[in-house]
């Protein structure tokens, strides 16, 4: 076998190593931000039933056009949004990486405000665009006047605003949405993967009239669906028609169709546990306050907690014990997933024992 650095790989790419998380088998993982109980035993049923469907067909080509899908979709939304609306990948990575194949490209400024979801830069490099991460304010929250200042300062062609936001759990309010669309003439990407965990209204509300807003979704998180690679936006038709252009022909599998729509018609079963997982949350940010730590104010399923002398040597410690949380590089901090009862009282437990 040759080494990566003896083929003609293009010239930005050299040097650069594949992105993901550690993925190890230990029993407490609330490292990626999943929803960590399993899918309901009903629904589990329809979707083996549904493929069972597939299978047999699968000589042929998937609807390119997934028009089912996109309807179980709008209506799963609401806000009166159509089928023609909405679009849908394997994973919102893939969304973002058409909406970036489609608006951004050589000479296109992308921009967010960091820290953020560290694939945003990366979905940038690979299509080409070139990025750049402005500050969040204290406390990582951000306000009207500094997003509208920063984006007519940078002048960029695509803004990215994750709310609420990967690593921190801060959400980003309607306010400061509709400055930043009403600051620039480019494309607007509000980020919300994990809308169902957070008490805002979400910036779906104002798509309408808002013709270069693109609301992205996921089904990774709270609706439990990580595995099946299901992510989706809701934007104008006319938003729809330009990622038709750059997306690969039948890129979501019929299988993946049909298992999510399976899911999406027990939507409120897949979404029972949302409600469990928040506390959870809360209750991870109370202990980790008891422990003189200092989580931030979080809308999500995870809390990122800063006051670690030495947070690489807690996940280290963590990890011999059982427990898999995330060392997202931001100094002092460590970032942590909600997930079932047992997950928190096992990590509280460690943490407990670690930190004395
Ligand atoms: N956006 C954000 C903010 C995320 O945290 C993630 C997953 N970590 C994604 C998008 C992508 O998720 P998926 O591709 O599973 O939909």
């Amino acid at each position: 076998m040759t080494s990566l650095d003896d083929l003609p790989l293009r010239r930005d790419l050299r040097g650069e190593r594949p992105y993901g998380a550690p993925q190890l088998d230990v029993p407490v993982q609330l490292n990626v931000n999943e929803n960590t109980f399993g899918i309901p035993q009903p629904v589990a049923l329809e979707i083996v039933q549904r493929l069972a469907a597939e299978v047999i067909q699968l000589n042929r080509y998937p609807d390119r056009e997934f028009m089912g899908l996109r309807a179980q979709l709008a209506t799963y939304l609401g806000y009166s949004l159509t089928a023609n609306q909405i679009w849908a990948a394997n994973g919102s990575n893939e969304v973002l990486m058409q909406i970036f194949q489609a608006f951004g490209g050589p000479g296109v400024k992308a921009m967010s405000f960091g820290p953020t979801y560290s694939m945003y830069p990366n979905i940038a490099r690979i299509s080409l665009t070139d990025y750049i991460q402005v500050d969040r304010e204290v406390d990582y929250e951000l306000s009207p006047e500094y997003v509208a200042s920063e984006i007519e300062r940078i002048k960029p062609g695509i803004v990215l605003l994750c709310s609420p936001n990967n690593p921190t759990g801060t959400p980003v309010s309607l306010d400061v949405v509709k400055a930043a669309y009403d600051s620039f003439d480019g494309i607007l990407i509000v980020d919300e993967a994990y809308a169902e965990f957070s008490e805002q209204k979400p910036a779906l509300s104002l798509l309408a009239g808002r013709e270069r807003l693109i609301i992205s979704r996921t089904m990774s998180k709270a609706f439990a669906f990580a595995g099946a690679r299901v992510g989706y936006l809701a934007a104008d038709e006319a938003v729809v028609d330009a990622l038709r252009i750059v997306r690969l022909p039948y890129h979501l599998s019929a299988l993946t169709q049909a298992a999510a729509s399976a899911a999406l018609d027990f939507a409120p079963l897949m979404l029972q546990n949302v409600e469990k997982i928040k506390v959870q949350r809360d209750r991870i940010i109370k202990a980790l306050l008891e422990f003189g730590l200092r989580p931030y104010r979080s809308d999500a399923n995870f809390v990122l907690v800063a006051g670690f002398e030495d947070p690489g040597e807690v996940f280290e410690k963590l990890l011999a014990r059982g427990v898999l949380i995330r060392n997202v590089g931001i100094p002092g901090t460590l970032r942590i997933t909600a997930g079932t009862e047992a997950e928190t009282t096992k990590l509280l437990a460690e943490l407990a024992l670690i930190l004395d």
